[in-house]
Formats: C-alpha cells, sequence, structure tokens
C-alpha cells in the first residue's frame, strides 16, 4: 500500500529510481522512500559545518503546521519532510519540494555537490549518482570504481578465523618481547619497548589470517597486556638471579629464580611498585603503539558487507 502510494508520488513528480526514488532540483538532491509506515522526502544540500539559517527553519515551521504533515525539519545538512499514506496529492508533494527548494534558493544554501567518497567539491570529472546501503549519493566514478575493487578484494579474501589468529599472535607476540628483554638484560627498562610487542602481536594475528572481527580487539589486547607482564617478569627474574650470583650464592636453576622472583615480588614492597609502574607503562605503549593499527583492520569486516549499484 505505502510502496505503491510512494510510487505513484515518484511517477507523477518526475522521479527517478526503483524504491529509493531521486531527483535533482538545480543541484540540490531529493529523495523520496517509504520509511517504516511513513513516506519520507529528503532534500539534500551541501550545507557542511555551518547552520541551517534561522529563515529556512521558520518556513519549514510553516510547512509544518498542515495537519496531514507529521514533520518537517531540519537535519544536518538534509530537509526531511515526513507524513503518511495518502496523506498528500502528487501535487502538493511537488508544491512542498520546490517551496523548500526555493527557500534554500532565497538563503544562498550550498547546494549537494561534492563526492561523498572523496569529499572533494570538484566534480568536473564524470559523476554517477550510487546507491551504497539504501543510501544514495553522488561520486566520481573513479571514486566508485576504487571502492567496487576495494569491496572485491575483500569478498574474494578468505574470512579468517580467530584461533589460528590467537595462535599467531601469540608466537609473535613472544617474539616482541625480544628487544624488552634484551634491554633488560642490560640493566635498561624501556617501557616504550612495549609498543613493538603490541604491533608483533598485531603482526602475527594478521600473518595467521586471524578473522578481522569484532573480538579481534580485545584478543590482541588480551594477547599484549599478558606478554608485556612475561617480558617485564622475566626481565625481573634474569636482574635477580645476577643478584643473588654476585652476592655468591652461585647460579641457581631456572626455577628457582621465578620462585625467589615471585617472593621478591610479593615481599618487597618497592620492588614490587617498581615491576608494577614498569609494567602498567609498558602496557600503556603498547596499546597506544598499536591500538590504530588494530582498530585499522579490525574495520576491514565492515567493507565486505557493502552493496553498492550505479543508478545513473
Ligand atoms: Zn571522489
Amino acid at each position: 500500500m505505502l510502496d505503491t502510494y510512494v510510487k505513484t508520488l515518484a511517477t507523477e513528480n518526475d522521479f527517478r529510481g526503483l524504491g529509493l526514488f531521486y531527483k535533482e532540483i538545480g543541484d540540490y538532491l531529493i529523495i523520496l522512500k517509504s520509511d517504516l509506515d511513513e513516506v519520507l522526502v529528503e532534500i539534500r544540500t551541501g550545507l557542511r559545518d555551518e547552520i541551517m539559517p534561522a529563515g529556512v527553519g521558520e518556513k519549514l515551521s510553516l510547512i509544518a503546521e498542515d495537519e496531514t504533515i507529521n514533520d518537517c525539519l531540519i537535519k544536518k545538512a538534509s530537509i526531511m519532510l515526513t507524513f503518511g499514506l495518502d496523506g498528500l496529492s502528487s501535487e502538493e508533494v511537488g508544491n512542498y519540494i520546490s517551496d523548500i527548494v526555493d527557500v534554500l534558493n532565497e538563503h544562498l544554501i550550498p547546494a549537494y555537490y561534492e563526492c561523498e567518497l572523496c569529499k572533494e567539491t570538484n566534480l568536473d570529472s564524470e559523476t554517477n549518482i550510487i546507491k551504497i546501503n539504501n543510501r544514495i549519493l553522488r561520486a566520481h566514478n573513479t571514486c566508485y570504481e576504487y571502492l567496487l575493487n576495494k569491496v572485491n578484494e575483500k569478498e574474494e579474501m578468505p574470512e579468517g578465523n580467530y584461533v589460528s589468529g590467537i595462535f599467531g599472535g601469540l608466537i609473535f607476540g613472544a617474539l616482541g618481547t625480544i628487544p624488552w628483554i634484551l634491554a633488560g638484560l642490560f640493566g635498561w627498562i624501556i617501557s616504550l619497548l612495549g609498543m613493538v610487542i603490541g604491533l608483533s602481536a598485531n603482526y602475527g594475528y594478521n600473518r595467521f589470517g586471524g578473522k578481522q572481527g569484532k573480538s579481534k580487539a580485545s584478543i590482541l589486547i588480551s594477547i599484549t597486556v599478558v606478554m608485556v607482564i612475561l617480558a617485564s617478569f622475566t626481565t625481573s627474574t634474569f636482574r635477580i638471579a645476577e643478584d643473588l650470583s654476585s652476592q655468591g650464592t652461585g647460579n641457581i636453576g631456572l626455577l628457582d629464580s621465578i620462585r625467589v622472583t615471585i617472593y621478591v615480588l610479593l615481599n618487597n614492597s618497592s620492588f614490587g611498585t617498581a615491576f608494577m609502574s614498569n609494567t602498567g607503562l609498558g602496557v600503556v605503549f603498547a596499546l597506544m603503539g598499536s591500538w590504530r593499527v588494530i582498530k585499522e583492520n579490525s574495520g576491514q569486516a565492515a567493507i565486505r558487507n557493502v552493496q553498492a549499484e550505479i543508478l545513473e
């Protein structure tokens, strides 16, 4: 019912498209569609960060006084007009649209004219009106092709899985602790090296085909935190073992060194505090250094679901 009504309104007002209708008046892009149980007309302008002038708002509130209209309001760079099934005749819809376009022109509101993919306003090269996930927009042909390529690339990529990702993250996370531990052997505590651990774990995760899903970030954060703690603990163990042997206790075994380290950490408060602050700082650096990379890759799953088509 609603769809038939919207279709009639579209045909009689020279809209183009199927299901999601659009047309341009001047360079304003007008979109007509059914939205739940309402008809939605969107008049998209090229307004960016500026605010719609009060004069436009006044005109809209006049239109909104029509009882058959549910809403007529400004939403970001768009003007939204909604009404119910059979609320307005095709002619009335056309008149309201041209009224709104007139008031936009009157207030010199910039038209909708930028490529939404590269955000450039220079549309001298060829453009198309395209539909991406139910949103109509105008974009350069080249930008659209670039997007399509990216989508195809992602679709051809195997989806990956978490188990192999965790495996790779652990291996490379452990390898990433080497600089930290080496520095510790020379007596330096360089928390900044936590970054290497985070980046390395991320590399291993991707290298082993880890799934680029929602849980990736929390998996990598956990691996990184554990690895930083391990690196810090290993460094402490070396230092304590070194201390002990320099005090003439001779070389003690690995297990004993670990036992002593845990004992010292728990019972020597200044050693414990130093350990905590070094490790904490290491974690902070690790996450700061790798967060951007982790997040960047995690988003790749989203592009897989992009549905894009050229309308004209
Ligand atoms: Zn572009």
